[in-house]
């Protein structure tokens, strides 16, 4: 027997018909690439959205095609993921920090059809636009008076006049909601970048999860800034649970520093933010530096890479701001977990309760996740055993775009799937996983596993320390031994041996890096992570202190 409840879709549109109806005036705030701060709401937002839709329909690209954008966080960009979306297109977000030889391949794979960009990104278009045949249509999102005259762009149009030739009237359509509605190609550290394509039904389930109190716990009373690009992993859902939930929305545009951010966070009333830990680095720098305070930041949502344990503190002790400590990946939509305390660890002494907050966190509702052994047996949540981390739910793929790199589920013996992470964790008894690290960042030394994050953490709790990366180096007797990388703040004093000696004490002797080398940067890949595979290249010639000339 069926149940007899209305059997309606799950269609992004719905959530920007909701916000319009039920959330009118709350505002959209945007700094430019043209400099300046728009403000708008959701229901200018739902109505350009409609537009949008109207246009797309115009241009001719039918159900399934793709539409490309490369563009900050922002209004404009906020009205195609609607519009693109709910008129049953995809929204392809590509993301302006890839080369372009990337970037065109990544286009060419898609098959985007149109290609919608901030004039910011008008070089890289340059770049691309001969080598990306499919892409039949371009436009910059501005204003028919900004368009540059002489682009080199064939048909080159602006975004105001493309919008602004159609009706905001629109019958949102009818869809499967196993649609495909988006599409965000993976960094591809290993092979060709691969993507993953969400549906309808993947990205409101998605936005209803991250939208939890224990999740991102976004309401209508919030302010909340996305320093998270929207072309990453769609700003990790949060323009979707934005509009179910009806709070404002503040979009840095291209100015990430940390002076622009602050002005925003503190102008603007933020009491949420979300970014990478790069991100939030410079973001406290610039506070301490000026010996600023937030007047309204509540909370911030910080994941993409391990959170060190002192950025944490100085969220929390410091400025008075708690941090959720989120671990998720493209192919998840991105939420896989997020750290938020039950009442078990709220009893706990702060030392303890410290502990479990540098924990990625306990699984969201829609997320199951297990870890398990080389032969694929399950381990024990103890956490203690290590293993590779699987996931399953409703919004982890179950293939690739064309099917790319074959069948990436891993079957158990019920015959369900399971997705791989690349990550290997513990989980412990109250459902708290934590990275140790990813499968291929791993330090094996004499048979043993040395979690890289561990040993970063520890150099960036020194005062002197800007940023740290741990590396394996070969090793003839013991395989691999680490290396401690690091970037000193400016004007900092810290010396090799002055920083092995800070390890002492802090974690088992074995574990403690062979060497410590000082550098100007750490090469940081187009997610605002730390590229390890690009260091180790740099790094190719490098030899240990005792193996010098062996
Ligand atoms: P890629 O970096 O390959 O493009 P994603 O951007 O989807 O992929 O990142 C997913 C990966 O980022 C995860 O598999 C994990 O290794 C890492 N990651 C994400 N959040 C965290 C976190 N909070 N702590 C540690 N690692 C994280």
């Amino acid at each position: 027997m069926l149940g007899q409840m209305q059997p309606q879709a799950l269609l992004i549109s719905s959530l920007i018909t909701h916000a319009e109806r039920h959330h009118a005036s709350s505002e959209i705030v945007s700094r430019r690439v043209e400099g300046d701060i728009h403000r708008s709401s959701w229901a200018q937002i739902s109505r350009r959205s409609r537009q949008v839709a109207n246009a797309i329909d115009r241009l001719g690209l039918s159900r399934g095609e793709r539409l490309a954008t490369l563009a900050w966080n922002g209004y404009r960009h906020l009205e195609l993921y609607f519009g693109v979306s709910g008129s049953g297109r995809v929204l392809h977000t590509l993301n302006p920090r890839l080369h372009p030889e990337q970037l065109a391949w990544i286009i060419n794979h898609a098959q985007d059809q149109a290609l919608c960009f901030d004039l910011t990104f008008l070089p890289l278009v340059q770049a691309v636009a001969a080598k990306c045949p499919t892409v039949r249509h371009w436009i910059a999102l501005c204003d028919a008076e900004r368009l540059p005259a002489d682009s080199g762009i064939a048909a080159l149009q602006s975004y105001e006049a493309w919008i602004g030739a159609h009706a905001s009237d629109y019958h949102w359509p009818d869809l499967d909601e196993n649609a495909a509605a988006g599409m965000c190609y993976t960094s591809g550290t290993t092979g060709n970048p691969k993507a993953a394509l969400y549906s309808h039904r993947s990205t409101l389930l998605h936005a209803y999860a991250a939208a939890l109190p224990d999740s991102l716990n976004l309401s209508a009373r919030d302010s909340v800034l996305p320093v998270v690009p929207m072309f990453h992993v769609n700003a990790w859902g949060i323009p979707y649970s934005a509009a179910a939930v009806g709070c404002k929305l503040v979009f840095p545009g291209p100015a990430l520093d940390g002076k622009s951010i602050y002005e925003l966070l503190q102008s603007e009333q933020v009491s949420m933010a979300a970014g990478v830990p790069t991100v939030w680095q410079m973001l406290l720098n610039h506070m301490q530096a000026g010996g600023l305070k937030f007047s309204s930041l509540k909370r911030t949502v910080i994941g993409g890479s391990a959170c060190p344990p002192a950025m944490i503190e100085a969220f929390s002790q410091r400025y008075g701001v708690a941090v959720l400590h989120a671990w998720g990946m493209t192919e998840m939509s991105p939420l896989g977990t997020v750290c938020a305390l039950k009442n078990a660890q709220l009893a706990l002494p702060p030392e303890q309760q410290s502990q479990v907050l540098l924990k990625q966190g306990r699984a969201v509702f829609g997320v199951d996740m297990k870890i398990v052994d080389p032969d694929g047996r399950d381990l024990p949540w103890d956490g203690q055993s290590c293993g590779d981390l699987l996931v399953r739910g409703p919004w982890v793929i179950a293939s690739y775009f064309k099917d790319e790199g074959g069948d990436p589920l891993r079957r158990d013996a019920d015959g369900r799937g399971w997705f791989a992470t690349g990550d290997v964790a513990t989980i412990d008894a109250e459902g708290y996983m934590q990275i140790t690290d990813r499968s291929k960042d791993v330090i094996k030394s004499g048979g043993e596993w040395i979690s890289s994050i561990d040993v970063e953490n520890i150099a960036m709790a020194h005062p002197a320390v800007a940023l740290a990366a741990c590396i394996g180096i070969k090793h003839p007797k013991w395989d691999e031994r680490p290396i401690i990388v690091v970037v000193k703040k400016p004007g900092a004093e810290l010396g090799r041996d002055e920083l092995l000696a800070f390890y002492q004490g802090k974690i088992a002797k074995w574990q403690i890096p062979d060497d410590a080398l000082f550098v100007d940067a750490i090469p940081i890949g187009a997610t605002g992570k730390m590229q390890k595979m690009k260091l180790r290249q740099q790094l190719q010639d490098y030899r240990l202190p005792q193996w010098v000339g062996q």
